[in-house]
């Protein structure tokens, strides 16, 4: 092989990304042959494996590595006073303006931020921090007037008018409600699940005594949430139907700011264990806390539009199981026996709690993101450029392809041998269609870190090349070595080992 240089190109554009994730069966618009429905997307192929990886391995992290934290799947369907006593029904509002130009609606407090971002971009960062505090106290106050005279005072336009001919800020809910029984009279109205997390608040008990479970303890869940979200943009980074990652970890009361500062670092080393730069990820600390919480942050990875949200980490307080208590009329308390034993008068307490909540969908954006490379490859006089999926292997969607060099002399036969032996160890591809150079570029667009060619050498002394995606670089080896050295790369183990 010729010398290369490598250029990587900073910084890919969220179209460009949209747009590979579309061609390469990794995300497609709803029903698309109907133009879509706005905000809602369905994984293909490809994303789905990217998607169950992600899953999974934080399904394991959060279980398996955590002697302390078990799983739960909740219904979507809840009770209705489920979501008074969370405070969903009377305040899960987002404040939203309309240009009377455009008839386009806004969410208040997002363009109050963008403004905020821009002073920070053209190097005021002080201005943009102070016109946040000051949206930040008005919310508090729930001074809607306030924050409408704050985006007139900034001269905010609307990016599609132009103009600043807003209407006043309105609080809007965010729930979609539907109707539960089949008979009008009997019908009850319920919600379609907001978080995750109040599935959680409602078993703590069922959990905690069916599982002999001892606070501190942890009860995590996968599940689909939905959002009436006003502002339906940026791709799958904001979507009306998604699936949050959440763990509710119940502390005795008192102790909540060390776990909170804990799983804060528990999780960001979780993020850079997937790969993610550490310089690509912040913290973020919360100016107004949400109803329920003592301290809040959010851990942020910087998106092609900047730094956005990606997981939440809460300090609930004893708020939701408190306010479960006094719905239901059924006590949510924990006996704690060992404060009998350290001599301090035992009794029963509502526990305090730290959540981690991740959105499975805004993960999947992050790593589809950060994996996204192009690079300009120079051989001899010949330069080319290159488009692949950096994905760490243990989340790749398809670990291995097993290529024959041609379609003759018993080449195919040999390669579909080794893949009957590995398919039952790794999601593995199988093609014999096209150039081996057509061959690898298809894989490198979807993320496959190995590529296991079978030449006419295979036949004669069992060794294939393994082609790996982001050198390029080829080894040869035994096909008796090929499970190990796969296995090696993509087993969750690599990325446990930097957790513990
Ligand atoms: P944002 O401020 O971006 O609306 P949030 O603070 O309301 O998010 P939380 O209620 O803390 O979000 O939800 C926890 C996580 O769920 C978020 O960090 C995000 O990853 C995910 N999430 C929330 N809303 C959406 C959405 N509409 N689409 C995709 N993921 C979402």
């Amino acid at each position: 092989m010729a010398t290369q240089e490598k250029t990587p190109v900073e910084n890919a554009q969220l179209k460009d990304i949209i747009s590979h994730a579309k061609e390469y069966g990794f995300i497609f618009p709803s029903s698309e042959i109907y133009d879509g429905l706005q905000a809602v997307y369905d994984y293909g192929q490809m994303g789905v494996e990217l998607k169950n990886n992600i899953k999974n391995l934080w399904w394991k992290s959060m279980t398996q590595l955590n002697q302390n934290v078990v799983g739960l799947d909740a219904a979507i369907f809840m009770h209705p006073l489920v979501w008074k006593a969370s405070g969903h029904v009377d305040s899960f509002n987002d404040p939203m303006i309309d240009n009377k130009d455009s008839k386009k609606r806004y969410r208040a407090d997002v363009l109050i931020e963008e403004k905020a971002a821009q002073y920070e971009n053209e190097g005021d960062k002080a201005r943009g921090d102070a016109l946040t505090a000051e949206m930040g106290k008005l919310l508090e106050a729930e001074d809607l007037d306030g924050v409408r005279e704050l985006i007139i005072r900034e001269d905010i336009k609307c990016p599609i008018s132009g103009t600043a001919n807003w209407t006043e800020v309105r609080q809007f809910n965010l729930m979609f409600s539907t109707q539960i029984g089949s008979v009008a009279e009997d019908s009850q109205t319920i919600y379609l699940r907001p978080e995750t997390a109040q599935g959680i608040f409602v078993n703590f008990l069922n959990v905690q005594k069916t599982g002999r479970m001892k606070v501190p303890f942890g009860i995590a869940q996968i599940g689909k949430a939905f959002r009436n979200e006003i502002v339906a943009r940026q791709f799958i980074f904001r979507m009306r139907e998604f699936e949050q990652m959440e763990m509710q970890f119940f502390v005795r009361p008192g102790t909540e700011m060390e776990w909170y500062e804990q799983w804060r670092d528990t999780r960001r080393k979780w993020h850079e264990a997937i790969g993610i730069p550490a310089d690509k990820l912040r913290f973020h600390n919360h100016d107004k806390l949400a109803h329920y919480a003592n301290a809040a942050l959010d851990i942020e990875f910087q998106f092609p539009f900047g730094f956005k949200e990606v997981e939440g980490i809460h300090s609930r307080t004893d708020f939701d199981l408190t306010q479960h208590q006094e719905l239901s009329r059924k006590k949510l308390q924990y006996f704690d026996n060992d404060l009998n034993e350290e001599g301090k008068p035992y009794g029963n307490y509502v526990p305090y709690v730290v959540e981690t909540s991740v959105g499975a969908d805004r993960l999947f954006l992050m790593v589809l993101c950060s994996a996204y490379q192009e690079e300009e490859i120079t051989e001899g006089d010949s330069t080319k450029s290159r488009t692949f999926l950096k994905l760490h292997p243990a989340l790749a969607p398809v670990k291995a392809a097993i290529l024959p060099l041609t379609k003759k002399d018993g080449l195919p036969e040999k390669a579909t041998e080794i893949f009957e032996d590995l398919k039952y160890d790794f999601n593995m591809i199988y093609e014999e269609r096209d150039s081996i150079g057509k061959r690898y570029t298809r894989q490198d667009l979807i993320g496959t870190p190995f590529c296991i060619a079978v030449d006419h050498q295979t036949l004669e002394d069992n060794t294939v090349t393994v082609r790996d995606r982001d050198t390029r670089e080829q080894v040869r080896m035994p096909i008796s070595e090929l499970k190990s050295y796969i296995d090696k790369a993509v087993n969750f183990k690599s990325i446990f080992a930097k957790l513990t």
